[in-house]
């Protein structure tokens, strides 16, 4: 089950098994991080939603 990075909300589970969303990864960094679809609107860059990973 994938969940999001930023709020842990089940992104599959929420959506019908459809993974609306994204996957970023930071740079120099093998980790991927999955955002759902509302953590993606509240940043305007990708820049950005990197920032507020932990
Ligand atoms: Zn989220």
């Amino acid at each position: 089950m994938v969940s999001c990075s930023l709020c842990n909300m089940k992104i599959a589970e929420l959506f019908l098994e459809k993974l609306k969303g994204t996957i970023v990864k930071k740079v120099g960094s093998k980790k991927q991080y999955p955002i759902c679809f509302a953590c993606q609107k509240k940043y305007d860059s990708k820049d950005e939603l990197l920032a507020a990973l932990k």
